[in-house]
């Protein structure tokens, strides 16, 4: 009897079939689909293996009986190429797509199986050949092949779509069982078709469907690439789900020493393994990711763990280590706050990137709110980038005016982005973006540069110009390139290095800091002077100004503003004005709007004045008409 390769082909499927059942699954869709082809499998290898028998033995059985079992084995050859058309499919196209397909391709598959059931057998039995053939085996081949010729051109067509693996797997599935078709078709004696399908499903389980492969070694939580499969399957599927991103992998915890970490992550897995009603993945080295059915139970869960790190835990961690244990959690509430599995895989990568970019920030709920604050980001970052590529990034110069030569001696530089419709995005609104994605660093290239072109275009200097402020990003001084970088484009424009003043603002960081003192020094040596720009928005330490090899200190709006409006403010600034001035450095009051805090800051010895009150930042033409007339003026009036 030519059934060993059936025999093998089952018993490796109940094989699979067993260690299968001893892990946990996720509750994918494409696990129960894989399911049903294992089943189908089996059934199919099963109704092979009786056939053979019942032909062996047809003396003991009716006929009709013998070609009904025939084609039963038939059928489930068939069943077992639709169910791995529906598997291919389900990742290509997504659950409810699947499921129309499905209703759809049913009522055609009953058809054909109707006609396989109706249609005559036909039965060869000699010695120990067995095999059968005829009109009904005819259709049953037919159908398969072009089963599998649609399989595999689905997964060509949306093969990108697809998990690769899956895609892969499918593929290899599907090829084993064209040439074993083909094979039986040449030599009937060989038996192969039943064979080659348990080989497919050994394939897609070591591929993919192994549950082992789903599940993290060290928590026996499910993994990242589970967590990612399980959120698609919830968006196909239109199920709503709240869940609760939990990390410890944060500026805090960085400070923890590494050899207490294995302690803490383990109190930690424990912890998560506690919380009532979870789907728990662990889906990076310091982060698990909860999934509840409601929000509720999400709540529930935040406080429990929430409350741990808030009390005891700080407490029996203190012997452990001094720091304390702050972790950032991610609470995604159920709704429709992503359009698709993948942009909610964005939110989370961004709002994650967000919390251990400040510390301070250690509970996001990924709502309405902030997903729709993110999107005017994401809006605003394209715009920036669009802009830079249209060259629609321009220079404004706002007038400097000299107190002591009652001359407008400098301008600052300062960006602006130019809409399509010829309207303009201040700078407020773009450069944070700017500077969190690091554009700035092009961008600011860009000003300079512009700048630069202004200098030796227009040459500013005949109208009594001594030199031209531009704003350097805290971003931009991180980078050890900028140095070389500005000396390059002044060389390219043959500038004056005299004429440029790169206003820095406070750092907080050390490191941050030697690498803007590298630059800055080198900077100096090639010419440049700095200014402190936004002196007394908060974080100012006169520290700060001894420490910095700035020439200029520019007292930020609010200081200015301040001055006139309450008298505590008037002597911090008239001190910082001494002090400043005392160290052989200058001093901008930026934000005079009227003529008699212009007065009141002359009096008081401010050396340069920048304000509304002579000008709001202007374009390149109006800034050298502005010059033109006013320095005419006022050397008129001398
Ligand atoms: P900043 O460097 O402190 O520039 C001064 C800001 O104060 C400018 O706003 C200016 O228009 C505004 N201002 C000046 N005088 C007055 C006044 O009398 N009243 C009022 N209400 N405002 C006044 P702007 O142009 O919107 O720039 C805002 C900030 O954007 C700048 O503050 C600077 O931090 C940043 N920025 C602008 N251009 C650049 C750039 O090219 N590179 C970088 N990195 N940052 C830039
Ligand atoms: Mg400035
Ligand atoms: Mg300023």
């Amino acid at each position: 009897m030519n059934i060993q390769m059936q025999v093998c082909g089952l018993i490796i499927l109940v094989l699979i079939l067993y260690f299968y059942k001893r892990q946990d699954t996720v509750g994918l869709y494409t696990e129960t689909l894989f399911r049903r082809a294992l089943y189908t499998c089996i059934i199919c290898l099963v109704l092979d293996i009786l056939s053979v028998v019942m032909i062996m033995s047809q003396a003991f059985f009716p006929g009709w009986l013998v070609r009904a079992e025939c084609k039963l084995y038939l059928l489930s050859l068939g069943a077992t190429g639709y169910v791995a058309l529906v598997y291919a499919c389900a990742d290509a196209y997504g659950l409810t797509r699947v499921n129309q397909f499905v209703k759809r391709m049913g009522i055609v598959a009953a058809a054909v199986g109707v006609l396989i059931f109706l249609l005559p057998i036909h039965i060869y039995c000699e010695g120990r050949d067995v095999y059968t053939y005829g009109p009904s085996c005819i259709a049953t081949y037919i159908s398969a092949v072009l089963l599998i010729l649609v399989t595999l051109f689905y997964t060509a067509k949306r093969g990108n779509g697809m998990n690769p693996r899956r895609r892969r797997a499918i593929r290899i599935w599907m090829t084993i069982w064209l040439i074993s078709a083909g094979i039986q078709l040449l030599n009937s004696q060989v038996l192969l078709v039943g064979f080659a399908g348990a080989l497919g499903i050994v394939v897609l389980f070591f591929e993919l469907e192994n549950p082992e492969a789903n599940i993290d070694r060290n928590t026996g939580f499910f993994n990242a690439r589970t967590f990612t499969d399980y959120i698609k399957y919830k968006y196909d599927s239109g199920e709503e789900i709240s869940c609760i991103l939990l990390s410890l992998d944060n500026a805090h915890a960085n400070d923890i020493r590494v050899e207490h970490i294995v302690d803490i992550m383990e109190e930690v897995t424990e912890l998560v393994r506690r919380v009532p009603e979870a789907r728990r993945f662990k889906t990076d080295d310091r982060e698990f990711t909860l999934v509840f059915e409601s929000n509720e139970q999400m709540e529930r869960a935040y406080n429990m763990i929430n409350n741990r790190f808030q009390r005891e835990w700080l407490e029996d961690m203190e012997s452990v280590t001094p720091v304390s244990l702050q972790p950032y959690y991610l609470l995604v509430p159920s709704g429709k706050v992503a359009e698709s599995a993948d942009e909610m895989m964005g939110f989370l990568r961004y709002f994650k990137s967000h919390c251990v970019d400040n510390p301070e920030k250690y509970v996001i709920m990924i709502d309405e709110e902030s997903v729709a604050k993110k999107r005017d980001r994401d809006v605003m970052l394209a715009a920036i980038m669009k802009a830079m590529e249209d060259d629609r990034v321009e220079v404004f110069f706002q007038p400097i005016y000299s107190t002591h030569t009652k001359r407008f001696v400098s301008a600052e530089a300062l960006v602006r982005i130019r809409r399509e419709d010829g309207s303009i995005i201040p700078p407020g609104l773009f450069i944070p973006i700017a500077e969190e994605t690091g554009l700035i660093v092009k961008l600011g290239e860009r000003v300079f540069e512009k700048v630069c072109h202004f200098i030796t275009e227009r040459c500013p200097e005949q109208y009594g110009v001594e030199y031209i402020e531009i704003n350097l990003s805290v971003v931009q001084c991180e980078a050890k390139s900028l140095a070389k970088c500005y000396s390059d484009i002044m060389d390219k424009y043959q500038i004056n290095p005299a004429f440029i003043n790169l206003e820095i603002t406070e750092s907080a960081s050390i490191v941050m800091k030697k690498t803007l003192l590298d630059n800055m020094r080198a900077l100096i040596n090639y010419g440049v002077s700095f200014s402190l720009d936004d002196f007394g928005n908060g974080q100012s330490n006169l520290n700060y100004i001894v420490d910095m090899p700035v020439h200029i200190v520019k007292f930020d709006r609010d200081m200015t503003q301040a001055y006139f409006e309450s008298e505590k403010a008037r002597y911090v600034l008239q001190a910082a004005t001494d002090m400043i001035q005392g160290l052989g450095l200058k001093v901008v009051a930026e934000g005079v709007e009227t003529a008699e805090q212009l007065r009141e800051l002359e009096r008081l010895g401010i050396d340069y004045i920048q304000g509304y009150y002579f000008s709001k930042p202007i374009e390149e033409e109006r800034y050298l008409e502005f010059l033109k007339v006013k320095n005419a003026s006022e050397r008129q009036n001398e």
